[in-house]
């Protein structure tokens, strides 16, 4: 096992989070893969705002302390879904898997933890239809579209998404 591979394995880094009744209460174990701001025209819709930010971490690093989830399948952009996780109760959705990376990684609703600023944008995507107000910083990146993985994470991210690629080989 290399060192890299342990800093990450032992990373007390805890992000914890939960609904707004506070049934569903859930910790991320690991600092999240990459963190997307999404100005696509679903998430304005879903959110009811300008965008959405999710923090992508592989599900077994997400623990949920206390409480259940609802899982409700929704319609999606590519037309294959999104399964959204809500609270059973108040119906707060905490996070969404999509087809594309499957079940293996969620996208964490960041303002949905308690500390949501410790999670800022790592990419803006889907800047096409991104609201003409909103004035992104000009030190980070951004996309009309999507991206490359393999061109935009971080070499410890991209080390982590091979483990889960290989777990999901048959
Ligand atoms: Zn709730
Ligand atoms: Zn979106």
């Amino acid at each position: 096992m290399s060192s890299n591979r342990m800093s990450i394995e032992t990373d007390p880094t805890f992000f914890d989070g939960g609904c707004t009744c506070r049934f569903v209460r859930y910790r991320m174990t690991a600092r999240p893969l990459f963190v997307h701001c999404c100005h696509c025209r679903w998430c304005q819709r879903e959110t009811g705002a300008s965008f959405a930010l999710n923090a992508l971490i592989e599900a077994d690093r997400v623990q949920i302390l206390q409480g259940e989830v609802e899982v409700i399948n929704t319609p999606s952009n590519s037309g294959k879904g999104q399964n959204i996780s809500r609270c059973s109760r108040c119906r707060i959705a905490v996070w969404s898997t999509y087809a594309g990376a499957g079940d293996a990684i969620r996208f964490i609703r960041v303002g949905t933890l308690d500390e949501p600023d410790r999670l800022p944008p790592d990419i803006h995507i889907y800047t096409v239809s991104k609201q003409p107000w909103v004035v992104l910083p000009p030190d980070v990146p951004a996309v009309a579209e999507y991206y490359r993985a393999s061109e935009r994470w971080p070499r410890e991210s991209l080390e982590r998404r091979a483990v889960i690629l290989a777990r999901s080989r048959p």
